[in-house]
Order: structure tokens, then C-alpha cells, then sequence
């Protein structure tokens, strides 16, 4: 069964800890919850 994680924000820090979880574990089922309008525009 795949494991789920959810992260808190979709600045920088969360859409980084999202690429580098899912380069770890490519089963990993991410979501993200961002209150704003937008989430990161970084690379
Ligand atoms: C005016 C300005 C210009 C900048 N320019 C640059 C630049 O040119 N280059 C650069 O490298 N850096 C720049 N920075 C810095 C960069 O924006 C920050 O270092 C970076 O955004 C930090 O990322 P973070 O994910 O830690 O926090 P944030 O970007 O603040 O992300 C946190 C996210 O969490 C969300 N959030 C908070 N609480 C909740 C909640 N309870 N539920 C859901 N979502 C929530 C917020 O809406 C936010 O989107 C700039 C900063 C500012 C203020």
C-alpha cells in the first residue's frame, strides 16, 4: 500500500520537500495544501 503525505504550504519550502519526497519514494502520494491563490513558481 502506498503511503500518503500531505504537506502544509506551497511556497519554496513545500513544493521542495514535494519533488525531493517523491525522488526518494516515487510511490509516495503527495498532496499539497496551499491557503493562497498560488503555489510555487520556483524551479
Ligand atoms: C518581496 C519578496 C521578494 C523575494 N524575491 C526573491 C527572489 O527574487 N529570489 C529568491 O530566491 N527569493 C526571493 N524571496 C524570498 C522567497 O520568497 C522565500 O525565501 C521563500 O518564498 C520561502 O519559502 P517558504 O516555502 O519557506 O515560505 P513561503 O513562500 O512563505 O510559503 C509558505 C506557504 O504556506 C502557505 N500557508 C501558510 N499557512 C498555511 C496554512 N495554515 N494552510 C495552508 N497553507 C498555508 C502560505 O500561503 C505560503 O504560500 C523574496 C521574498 C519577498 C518577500
Amino acid at each position: 500500500m502506498s503511503k500518503n503525505v500531505v504537506i502544509i504550504g506551497g511556497g519554496a519550502g513545500g513544493a521542495s520537500v514535494a519533488a525531493e519526497a517523491k525522488r526518494m519514494d516515487p510511490s509516495l502520494s503527495i498532496s499539497i495544501i496551499e491557503s493562497g491563490s498560488y503555489t510555487s513558481v520556483a524551479a
